[in-house]
């Protein structure tokens, strides 16, 4: 664990064993955006169309830090209440050093993103391919085509079984699972409730 830590080249001390590079170049409007919330649209876009979420790490004051849903599994975890920590093992992280970090100038008061930092600021240390993004519940919903939500809204209403619902939704190609079993019980209870 020692080595592990010693051995930092990231924002969260995680070695990079292997990179994973983005195919499609990163590419902002020159004169940035107006507000937190189209900072967020746009790169949420560009995220999961190269196979990947991303989380706000930090949004406070007039900076907004985005990350890769999957970094932070070595991060400390001392600020964290016991009842989270129990909660979310969070298995699923990486500790993927992907960021991007925007910055609000006054002068032109807009949002800019700021020059990378480190090395691997723009790579993730996980293959971003379709699996990657069914590993989120947000890359799972960006799966769904329609025709998908409407085969699964239809065997609902029909009182399918969870697990033909997954197989009816299943992409044709790879055969990877778009729906969990908890997609399924959460689209139930909704249904249920008349949302
Ligand atoms: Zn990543």
């Amino acid at each position: 664990m020692i080595a592990l830590l010693l051995n930092t080249n990231t924002n969260f001390g995680t070695p990079i064993d292997k990179i994973y590079s983005v195919k499609t170049t990163l590419s902002f409007p020159e004169n940035g955006y107006p507000n937190k919330q189209s900072v967020l649209e746009a790169v949420n876009e560009y995220a999961l169309s190269n196979n990947f979420t991303i989380k706000i790490k930090d949004g406070k004051f007039l900076t907004l830090h985005l990350a890769c849903s999957k970094a932070g599994a070595y991060r400390d975890k001392r600020n964290i209440s016991e009842d989270k920590r129990k909660k979310a093992p969070n298995s699923s992280l990486t500790g993927c050093p992907f960021l991007l970090i925007f910055s609000f100038k006054n002068k032109s008061q807009r949002y800019l993103p700021l020059p990378v930092r480190g090395d691997n600021e723009h790579c993730h240390n996980h293959p971003i391919t379709p699996n990657n993004l069914a590993s989120s519940h947000q890359g799972r919903m960006s799966l769904l085509t329609s025709e998908d939500a409407i085969i699964a809204k239809t065997m609902l209403e029909n009182h399918a079984k969870t697990r033909d619902i997954q197989k009816a939704t299943r992409d044709k190609v790879t055969g990877m699972r778009k729906l969990r079993i908890s997609d399924i019980n959460n689209l139930k209870y909704n249904s249920s409730r008349g949302g």
